[in-house]
């Protein structure tokens, strides 16, 4: 006999493994309604302390993922690969990415999240632009990408529901940083779009999720197991997030400075962390026999205006505003703007991306309740980032605000989360690890994962 849901989140409670018929169960009441929201967070709460094995998160992935349907993309030629992170600050690359691989010729078919404690999500910043539309339909989702080359929506009633109702939760009850339950998230939506192969950046460091390398690398793992036993092409790379990514944080202007890196700008570290990951794309979609060949293309995407154009026909097929490529401030930023200065001279060692997340969501870029409603203008710029020489008195961030009382109070914060020393230090690169199928079958028993379950 069943376990009542009671029982199962008791079991979870108390460190005992699901089955999977009691998984599908519980997801498949949470959609109908007869397991309540409170009895969920209570749930994943007990899966944070407790975990899942391999088995179980397999299980919960499947559950999420047919909680709806998968998008029919058999009409679109190519092959179809899409790039998932796992959450940063001041990670705007999948905005200009996609129609970046899209222009090169591999159609991208995108399902992204809303903000994510304290990351900032691909829903909420493109809801910036005037008009956009992350609600569409599957139907006019696969219509969108084949006629334009991608198109980047939100989860719906038909893309794992499942996912859309508990990151809503886990966004608000401290239930993020589980690495089963970002595994079931992102594959959940990721495996619904149709693709045939996907790119992951898991990031690591105290703007991360994962905080260290040493989980960095069993989330990547986890996610190219699951994502390969599902059938797909799956890579991942670990790449630093300390210091948030880019100049810009907060959502319409991050939505501005990705629009700057397909009008060939764009600060160093988020072309490095474009490309790299196009590059892995474009030879997953068989458009690039290797990096360098790729990194070629995408160059010359870039510099022709092809990637541009790309952008320009998803936004107004989104019903978005599309003269916002070429002129970028047609996006609203709040125009109240407080600086925050150097107070010696000397280096910048380093600037916490975690509280930088954290002043953000503080400021009304991010959400504390579920139901909470953000002010996609207000955010930040990081001006000078790792390395910098600065003098006394420079500036060295700014926050966009709507009153500058609240602006100076958090200024405060945004100083506190700057470092300083005396001598330059050098940043480490950025993508530092590639992760593939046969890695993680080399170095682990993923039998479960895999999917070869050991008798
Ligand atoms: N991105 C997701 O889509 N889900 C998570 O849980 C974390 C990052």
């Amino acid at each position: 006999m069943m376990r009542t849901l009671v029982e199962l989140i008791a079991a979870k409670r108390d460190g005992h493994a699901l089955t999977e018929a009691e998984i599908h169960h519980f997801v498949g009441a949470f959609i109908a309604g007869t397991l309540t929201d409170y009895q969920m967070t209570a749930f994943l709460m007990a899966v944070f302390f407790r975990g899942l094995d391999d088995a179980e998160t397999v299980a919960l992935t499947e559950a999420m993922l047919h909680s709806g349907s998968v998008v029919d993309l058999s009409r679109v030629a190519g092959t179809k690969v899409d790039k998932h992170s796992t959450g940063g600050v001041g990670d705007k690359v999948s905005i200009c990415l996609a129609p970046l691989v899209a222009a090169c010729g591999v159609p991208v078919p995108m399902v992204v999240g809303r903000g994510l404690g304290h990351t900032g999500g691909t829903v909420d910043k493109l809801e910036a632009i005037p008009g956009f539309r992350t609600d569409l339909t599957t139907v006019e989702f696969a219509r969108i990408v084949g006629e334009v080359g991608t198109c980047i929506i939100g989860p719906n009633q038909e893309i794992a529901p499942a996912d859309r109702l508990m990151y809503a939760l886990r966004d608000v009850t401290g239930t993020v940083e589980s690495i089963p339950l970002i595994v079931a998230s992102i594959l959940s939506k990721k495996l619904a779009e149709g693709i045939d192969g996907l790119v992951l950046d898991v990031k690591v460091g105290g703007g991360a999720f994962m905080k260290n390398e040493t989980s960095a690398r069993e989330l990547a793992s986890k996610l190219v197991a699951v994502g390969t036993r599902a059938g797909k092409q799956v890579v991942a790379w670990l790449t630093r997030m300390d210091a948030p990514l880019g100049v810009a944080v907060g959502n319409a202007n991050e939505v501005r400075e990705a629009l700057g890196v397909l009008r060939g700008e764009g600060p160093a570290d988020l072309v490095e962390c474009t490309l790299t990951l196009g590059a892995e794309m474009l030879v997953l979609g068989r458009k690039a026999s290797d990096a360098a060949q790729a990194m070629a293309i995408l160059r010359k995407a870039l510099a022709d205006g092809s990637a541009a154009r790309v952008m320009e026909k998803m936004i107004e097929a989104q019903s978005g505003n599309a003269r916002v490529v070429e002129r970028p401030s047609l996006i609203d930023v709040a125009d109240c703007v407080v600086d925050v200065n150097a107070p010696r001279d000397g280096f910048i060692t380093s600037v916490d991306a975690h509280e930088i997340g954290l002043v953000a969501v503080a400021m009304g870029a991010g959400r504390t309740r579920a139901d909470g409603v953000i002010d996609p203008g207000v955010g930040l710029a990081i001006d000078a980032k790792p390395g910098r020489s600065v003098n006394q008195g420079q500036r060295v961030a700014r926050l966009f605000v709507r009153e500058r009382a609240v602006g100076e109070a958090l200024a405060q914060r945004v100083a506190g989360a700057f470092r300083y020393g005396d001598v330059a230090t050098p940043s480490p690169p950025l993508a530092f690890a590639r992760i593939t199928a046969e890695h993680v079958y080399r170095s682990c028993n993923a039998d479960v994962m895999m999917g070869h379950r050991t008798q």
